[in-house]
């Protein structure tokens, strides 16, 4: 009994390897056994089941003038599907993907209590099913996220700052009833994952998404793998005797670069407006703050990415080469580190990168 497990898991972690392959580019059988390691014969059997499940497809060959062309196979996210449901503070938004990333609905609802939001989400999902006209035993699962601290494992939103009404609440139990399997994440850590799937991080292995809005969100993929525990950008210090944070440390990231921080004293309102009245200084103080944080995160993680997003993707291009410049000019790494605007900007899809993560690893 326990060897069948062992080889059952083993089969599905083989599945899920050949899967990563072929959704980083079209490969050919051979070229999976190269790869993996495994024979041919294995190959074949995981590619049968694969291209009946509509997961895989064999591209069309060129005519060859010498010899036999390898079929490649390239994934097929389109006919998979995911739920995405993104918890806000003022707001929540729950749509339909494909595993190729393409949205096929998308609702936002100003935020309820946990008490009756499920019963809701369960309403909103079964309208979203009827108006979309998807088969419903093609979605793989629903990613639900929230912002931070969340326990994955558990399925639990802990304790996020000023959401004090959505404290200790269990996603599973309420969510299971759709009959789904259902996973949660903090939103820094899915919106890293949506970069990685459908943003710039594609093919990248170690890379750290920044969210700049009211406050500074953070999520870290290092060797592909996203780090579950809780990483806190706008938690470390910038300044040892600096302003004084609620969490208790002094000099805080958040407390300078957040954009209500920035835009102290100022007269702006947005950072919008900033761009829009090109004001130098102002830009370039919020970048050198932002690089202090990421030259340390650098030197920590060895990256080759940071991906800015929020509010600060409003035609990002000039700060993004200050950032650029001043932490290009501190590093110690032999290799330049790419500073990249996000682009995944669609709520519910960030939630579905949960899923897509899912059905990959
Ligand atoms: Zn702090």
């Amino acid at each position: 009994m326990k060897q069948g497990t062992n080889a059952a898991i083993m089969r599905k972690r083989n599945e899920k390897t050949i899967l990563s392959l072929i959704n980083a580019r079209p490969v050919s059988r051979a070229e999976i056994a190269k790869l993996t390691g495994l024979t041919r014969a294995a190959v074949t059997i995981i590619i049968d089941e694969l291209i009946s499940k509509g997961y895989i497809l064999e591209e069309p060959t060129m005519q060859a003038t010498v010899g036999r062309q390898p079929v490649m196979l390239s994934f097929n996210g389109k006919d998979i599907y995911s739920v995405g449901i993104n918890i806000m503070r003022n707001t929540f938004c729950v749509g339909i993907s494909d595993l190729n990333g393409n949205v096929l609905l998308e609702e936002s609802y100003p935020i309820l209590p946990p008490k009756g939001f499920f019963g809701v989400i369960r309403e909103i999902i079964e309208n979203q099913i009827a108006k979309t006209g998807i088969d419903r035993e093609k979605i793989y699962g629903i990613g639900v996220v929230s912002p931070g601290p969340v326990d994955a494992k558990a399925q639990k939103i802990l304790n996020p700052p000023n959401f004090n009404v959505w404290h200790n609440v269990s996603v599973a139990d309420e969510m299971k009833k759709l009959g789904y399997e259902v996973f949660l994440a903090n939103v820094s850590n899915a919106s890293a994952l949506a970069e990685m799937y459908f943003g710039p991080a594609k093919g990248i292995n170690n890379f750290m998404t920044i969210l700049v809005d009211e406050g500074i969100g953070s999520g870290i993929v290092l060797n592909n793998q996203l780090f579950g525990g809780i990483s806190e950008l706008g938690h470390t210090s910038i300044c040892y005797d600096g302003v004084l944070c609620e969490c208790g440390n002094r000099g805080c990231l958040e407390k300078y670069a957040a954009i209500p921080m920035i835009l102290k004293g100022t007269g702006f309102h947005s950072w919008k407006e900033v761009i829009d009245s090109d004001n130098t200084a102002l830009i370039e103080k919020e970048a050198e703050y932002l690089s202090t944080a990421i030259t340390s995160a650098n030197n920590l993680f060895d990256l080759d990415m940071v991906i800015l997003s929020g509010d600060l993707r409003y035609h990002p291009a000039k700060i993004n080469a200050l950032i650029s410049a001043f932490v290009n000019r501190r590093r110690l790494q032999n290799k330049a580190l790419q500073i990249c605007a996000g682009q995944v900007t669609s709520k519910s899809l960030i939630a579905s990168s949960v899923i897509v993560h899912e059905f990959f690893s």
